[in-house]
């Protein structure tokens, strides 16, 4: 019997191998697939005749082949497969690159379906690779048996390398079809009813396999509405457990005037002003619940270094969390040059330290000695105990979602802990106040005197070499370089390899008389630091990295980013990486190399060229991507949104606020009958993080 908690690997057509691939996904469970949503769709609802078919079509066609099949290598060398086929109504060409188990399928006797897009040259009509699937002719002649991919709206979800878009389909379908159990409703019947929701059973069924656009509409719209309900609900419930408790009060705030003192520059207005209200904040015993946007470069750290210099002062503990390696470690570094001055005690922890060291900063925590904790999110995962723990700030949070909220947010004397974010990457407001209403903001909206906007250009390959010379001259010149590889996959070996092999390119070309080097994530925590380290000190030229850069990392000499297949990067992403250099006196160059025709591509680059201003781009990010990028607490989340669902997406969350609302002020502990799935699907979405709701 199969129920949504059967694992995987017992699903018809589905092994361990594959149970594997799907793990890696987050798929474990039947109902883990159930929920694995499409990124996308293909309408191929569109059958055509041949005749009737025009430049430009997406359609498919109902063919027979109609002569011989030519096969053979064209002058690049690619294999080439040519056939012509027929439907009684015309001929159309087709012609696949590099497909040779289409050679296979092909065959004289058998009617196909073939969907692709339509080529008109002079008289005749063609398809570069479609796709195929043979349909069945039965004795009769005219009756065609089902078709699995064509005629229907297909479909498309996110892969992972060696599962193919055919094994996630049919895995889903295998869920749906042996499923021996309805799949219960979250939101209460009430909701559903006045909101005109479809039941998840449905919902689920139709975002899979939708008949037609209207209904995929309604079914995204209903799993839409649970997800922010079940996140509105949460946070709401999660707000009125730690609002019961106290945080410490911070009485000296006065004192980081001294802090300031010892600064090697003067801060700036906003950068005071945002220190007072943090320390307006921590004066009360209400805990602290504030978020800190400020554009790259804008001095987030020293605002963080200086309100725990008050904690500190008073004998309490901070923690600051990063969330990268490479990043927590330049924090520590950072603050151990900071409070030298003041001899406050810096600890580190990481999660792939050394045993020995990573004793050392226990024992140095545990025993209160360290007043302030600097260390990567792994941090919080890990068994230590923070005696005294006051004020916890997690530096680059945008994914800002429940986890951010509630994380450490209690300590074991059932104390609250104040609680500080600090993104570069604004949410914007009409979403931050629906789903963070009760989050106090504070800005920097000024960056520190004497920096120059980062110049951007978006090129494509054939400017190759422009670029090489501009960046050798910038080398020449004493500046330093970052190279942006992009993620292959999720895997830091093919990663790691990625990088050696595009500065091996480097070497045997242009940059050959170049100090160039490495930085990934397979590399151990020693090595990163040292090549950090060795960057910092300008012995490095250029520095090759994946993304493990793209947050906070301050090197103010760098002031060329070259960004390869800047296409694959979202505009958060961008601006990041180009965040990391117009750090010093020196004019900095962002180069975008970018080879696509893809017109949300080609979008985000105009917007980057156009525009240094973060808060624009996070505008413009939330337009693009829809607000389930911001929220996403799923490992799958929403399915991916165009620009214009924004509203519509918006008033779906609008709605699943005041439903929220609603339905808590009947039943504030969710005890209802028929608040019961509700309830036990907040337990599971925020039982990783601590089980809040307990
Ligand atoms: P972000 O807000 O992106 O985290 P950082 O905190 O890394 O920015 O600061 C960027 C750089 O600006 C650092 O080198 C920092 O020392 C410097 N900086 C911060 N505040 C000031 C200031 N008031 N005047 C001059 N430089 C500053
Ligand atoms: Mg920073």
């Amino acid at each position: 019997m199969i129920t949504q908690k059967t694992d995987i690997r017992y699903l018809k057509g589905i092994g361990e191998k594959r149970a594997e691939l799907f793990n890696k996904l987050g798929v474990f469970s039947v109902g883990d697939i159930l929920r694995y949503l499409p990124r996308g769709y293909e309408d191929r609802t569109d059958i055509r005749n041949i005749c009737d078919t025009q430049e430009g079509d997406m359609v498919c066609i109902r063919a027979s082949i109609a002569g011989g099949i030519r096969s053979f290598r064209a002058r690049n060398r690619s294999r080439v497969i040519q056939v012509r086929v027929s439907d009684g109504t015309g001929i159309m060409n087709l012609t696949w690159f590099n497909a040779p188990y289409v050679e296979k399928a092909l065959n004289a006797a058998c009617t196909f379906i073939f969907f692709g897009k339509v080529n008109r040259r002079g008289m005749m009509t063609e398809m570069v690779n479609p796709s195929m699937e043979a349909v069945n002719t039965e004795s009769d002649g005219d009756s065609v048996g089902e078709s699995d991919k064509m005629g229907k709206i297909l479909p498309i979800y996110p892969c992972t390398a060696g599962l193919t878009q055919t094994s996630i389909r049919g895995a889903v379908k295998s869920a749906l079809d042996n499923l021996s159990e309805q799949i219960n409703n979250i939101i209460p019947d009430e909701i559903i009813n006045r909101f005109s929701l479809m039941s998840t059973d449905t919902a689920i069924r139709a975002i899979h396999n939708p008949k037609n656009f209207d209904e995929f509409n309604e079914a995204r719209r209903t799993l839409a509405f649970e997800e922010f309900l079940i996140l509105q609900a949460g946070m709401a419930t999660a707000k009125q457990h730690t609002q019961k408790k106290k945080a410490s009060i911070i009485s000296d705030v006065k004192c980081i005037a001294n802090f300031a003192e010892t600064l090697p520059f003067k801060l700036t207005y906003a950068q005071k002003r945002v220190i007072n209200e943090i320390s307006a904040d921590m004066k009360k015993s209400t805990p602290m619940n504030r978020l800190v946007q400020g554009d790259v470069g804008c001095g987030k750290t020293v605002v963080a270094a200086a309100v725990m210099y008050a904690v500190a002062k008073q004998g309490e503990t901070s923690v600051l969390m990063a969330p990268t390696e490479v990043l927590a470690k330049q924090h520590y570094e950072n603050m151990l040059k900071l409070y030298a001055p003041h001899s406050i005690k810096v600890a580190f922890l990481s999660g792939s330290q050394k045993v020995a060291e990573r004793r050392e900063n226990i024992e140095l925590i545990e025993s209160g000695e360290a007043k302030i904790i600097v260390g990567t999110h792994a941090l919080i995962s890990g068994k230590v105990t923070i005696p005294n723990l006051t004020l916890a700030i997690a530096d680059e949070q945008h994914r800002f979602g429940v986890r951010q909220r509630t994380m450490l947010s209690e300590r074991e004397d059932d104390k609250a802990v104040h609680s500080l974010v600090m993104t570069a990457t604004p949410i914007p407001r009409t979403l931050s106040l629906i789903m963070y209403g009760d989050l106090d903001i504070s800005v920097i909206d000024e960056l520190p005197p004497g920096r120059t906007p980062v110049s951007t250009i978006a090129v494509n390959d054939d400017q190759r070499n422009k670029v090489d010379k501009f960046v050798l001259k910038k080398i020449s010149e004493g500046r330093q370089a970052y190279f942006v590889c992009p993620l292959v996959e999720e895997s830091e070996a093919i990663d790691a390899n990625a990088v050696e092999e595009y500065i091996k390119e480097l070497k045997k070309g242009a940059y050959k008389n170049c100090t160039i080097a490495a930085l990934h994530g397979k590399m151990k925590p020693a090595e990163k630091e040292e090549v950090m380290n060795a960057f910092s000190k300008g012995e490095i030229d250029a520095l090759v990295a994946t993304t493990v850069i793209e947050v906070g990392v301050d090197v103010p000499n760098a002031t060329v980013m070259v960004i390869e297949n800047a296409e694959r990067f979202g505009l958060s992403q961008l601006h990041q990486l180009r965040g990391r250099v117009g750090r010093g006196k020196h004019q900095s160059y962002c180069v975008m190399i970018c080879n696509t025709k893809s017109e949300t591509s080609n979008e985000r680059m105009k917007i980057m060229c156009a525009t240094n201003d973060g808060f624009e781009i996070s505008e413009k990010d939330l337009e693009l991507r829809g607000p389930g990028e911001f929220l996403g607490t799923r490992q799958h989340g929403l399915p991916t949104m165009k620009a214009g669902n924004l509203k519509y997406d918006m008033k779906i969350l609008q709605d699943a606020h005041n439903a929220a609302v609603e339905i808590l002020k009947d039943d504030p502990n969710l005890a209802f009958e028929q608040n019961k799935n509700l309830k036990s699907e907040i337990d599971r979405t925020f039982r990783e993080i601590g089980g809040v709701l307990n």
